[in-house]
C-alpha cells in the first residue's frame, strides 16, 4: 500500500487507544478517527469489576483510558455514542449508527467483545444482568440497596472479581458454579480451593455443581433463580459472568467468510494483525492471531489488547513491530491480588510449588524451563518467571521449590 494518510480506528478501548498513541508516537500525522459506540467514550474495563463495585461513588471519568485534552493533543477526532453499524473492508469505508460515512486508507478493528448469556429462561429480565461496559456496571449499583443480596453466576475470573468486591462492599453473594471449584479450569486446584477459601471466608455462599432451571420474577421487583433441584434463591439482582464472545460490525455474506476465524468467531489476522484485506487490520479480543505453529489464539486480557493495538499501529506504519511480550494477566479478588505468566499447566508432573509466605507460588515448568506462574500478592515472583520465560532459562525444579533460594538467583539460569 501508499502512504497511508488516513486511519479509521473503531474501538476505543485497551486495543484502539494503545494503537492511536503508536500511531502519533511513531509520527503519523495524517486524519485519526476514532469510533466507539459506548457514550462515555474510552475507559478501561478491569475496574468495572473492581474498583467501579468497591468504591461506589466512581465514574467512568475516573477509569478513562485517555482525557479529552490528549485526544486534542493527538489531533484525534473522535466520534462517542455512535458505533460503526457495517464495514466494507473492499472500500475501506465504515458506516456508522447514524448513517454517517467514513473512509479512509486503514481501518483498524478493535471492536472486543460482548458478554455472554446462558440461554435460560428469564434470561432477559432486568435483573438478571452482565458486565461488559460501564452501563452494565451502573445498572448494578443501581440495585445495590444497603441490604441487597446478589447472585453472581460464573467460576472464572469475572464471576470471582465481582463476587469478592461486592462482598468486600457489604452486600450478600450467592456464587454460582456449574462444576465442583470455580476457577479450576484456569488455576492449579490446591490455589483454587484455598482463593475460593478465602472468598467464602468473607461470608459469601458458595453453591457448585449447579443447574439453573429459570430466572423468575418475584412481585417485589427481587428475582427467584430456581434450580433443577427445586431449590430455590431469591435476590436483588443476578450477575451473569460467563465469559464473551467477540463483537464485530456487521459484514456481508461474503466478506464474512473471508475475514472471520469460524473457530473463535474472531477477525483472522496474521503476525501484523493484518486481516487479508488489504489496509483492514484487527486487534485485541476480536483479533484471532495466526500463530507461528500453524494455530490460531484470541486473546482475552488487557495486555495482550494492548500489545496487539501497538502491533498493529508498527505495522501499518511499516516500522519494526514490537516485541511480543510474555503473556501476562492479573486478577484482584477483594484482597488478594493474583498475577499469571505464560502458560499454567494444572497437570502434577509440570507443577511446581514454592511455599513462600501465606501464598505458595506455583510453576508450570517443561523440560526444566519455566513456562508459566502464579502467585498470590507476590507479584514479583511472577516477574521472575517472566524473566525466565523470556530468556528461556534452564531451572532445576528442586531450587525453584526451595523458598531459601532467592528467584532472582536462578532467573540468570
Ligand atoms: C469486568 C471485566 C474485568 C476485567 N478484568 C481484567 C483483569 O483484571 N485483567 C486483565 O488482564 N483483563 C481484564 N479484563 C479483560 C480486558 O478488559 C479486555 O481484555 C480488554 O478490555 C480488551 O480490550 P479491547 O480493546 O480488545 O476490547 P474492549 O475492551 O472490549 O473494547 C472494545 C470497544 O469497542 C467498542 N465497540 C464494539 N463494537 C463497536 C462498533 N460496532 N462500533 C464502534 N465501537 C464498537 C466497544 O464499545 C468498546 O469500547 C476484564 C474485562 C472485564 C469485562
Amino acid at each position: 500500500m501508499s502512504q497511508v494518510e488516513s486511519v479509521i480506528v473503531v474501538g476505543a478501548s485497551a486495543a484502539g487507544i494503545s494503537c492511536i498513541r503508536k500511531l502519533r508516537n511513531e509520527g503519523f500525522l495524517g486524519s485519526l478517527v476514532l469510533v466507539d459506540k459506548d457514550q462515555h467514550g474510552a475507559y478501561e474495563r478491569p475496574p468495572l469489576s473492581k474498583q467501579i463495585l468497591l468504591e461506589l461513588d466512581t465514574t467512568h471519568k475516573d477509569i478513562a483510558l485517555i482525557s479529552d485534552d490528549e485526544l486534542t493533543e493527538l489531533n484525534i477526532e473522535a466520534h462517542y455514542g455512535d458505533g460503526a453499524r457495517d464495514v466494507d473492508p473492499t472500500s475501506r469505508t465504515v458506516t456508522l449508527e447514524s448513517g454517517k460515512q467514513l473512509t479512509a486508507d486503514v481501518i483498524v478493528l478493535a471492536t472486543g467483545g460482548e458478554a455472554r448469556r446462558l440461554p435460560i429462561e428469564g434470561a432477559d429480565l432486568s435483573q438478571v444482568l452482565v458486565l461488559r461496559n460501564y452501563e452494565d456496571a451502573l445498572n448494578l449499583r443501581q440495585r445495590l440497596t444497603p441490604d441487597a443480596r446478589v447472585a453472581v453466576i460464573g467460576g472464572g475470573f469475572i464471576g470471582a472479581e465481582t463476587t469478592a468486591s461486592l462482598s468486600k462492599s457489604g452486600f450478600f453473594v450467592h456464587w454460582l458454579d456449574a462444576v465442583e471449584l470455580p476457577m479450576a479450569h484456569l488455576l492449579p486446584q490446591a490455589l483454587c480451593e484455598k482463593i475460593v477459601a478465602n472468598t467464602c471466608a468473607q461470608g459469601v455462599e458458595l453453591v457448585t455443581n449447579c443447574r439453573i432451571k429459570k430466572f423468575a420474577e418475584q412481585a417485589d421487583g427481587k428475582v427467584s433463580i430456581l434450580f433443577e433441584n427445586d431449590s430455590s434463591i431469591e435476590v436483588d439482582a443476578i450477575v451473569m459472568g460467563v465469559g464473551m464472545t467477540p463483537k464485530t460490525p456487521y459484514f456481508s455474506e461474503a466478506i464474512q467468510s473471508k475475514i472471520l476465524n469460524q473457530a473463535t468467531g474472531g477477525i483472522q489476522v496474521d503476525e501484523n494483525q493484518a486481516t487479508q484485506f488489504s489496509g483492514i487490520y484487527a486487534a485485541g479480543d476480536v483479533a484471532a492471531v495466526a500463530q507461528a505453529d500453524g494455530s490460531t489464539i484470541r486473546h482475552e486480557h488487557w495486555q495482550s489488547a494492548q500489545h496487539q493495538g501497538e502491533r498493529a499501529a508498527a505495522a501499518i506504519l511499516n516500522k519494526e513491530l514490537p516485541e511480543t511480550p510474555v503473556d501476562w494477566f492479573w486478577s484482584d479478588q477483594g484482597d488478594l491480588h493474583i498475577e499469571m505468566a505464560g502458560k499454567i499447566l494444572p497437570t502434577k508432573e509440570h507443577l511446581v510449588t514454592r511455599l513462600e509466605g501465606d501464598w505458595p507460588v506455583y510453576f508450570s515448568v517443561v523440560d526444566n524451563r519455566v513456562i508459566g506462574a502464579v502467585s498470590v500478592n507476590n507479584p514479583n515472583a511472577v516477574r521472575a518467571a517472566m524473566r525466565m520465560i523470556k530468556n528461556d532459562i534452564h531451572v532445576d525444579p528442586l531450587q525453584l521449590a526451595d523458598p531459601e533460594l532467592p528467584l532472582r538467583k536462578l532467573m540468570r539460569g
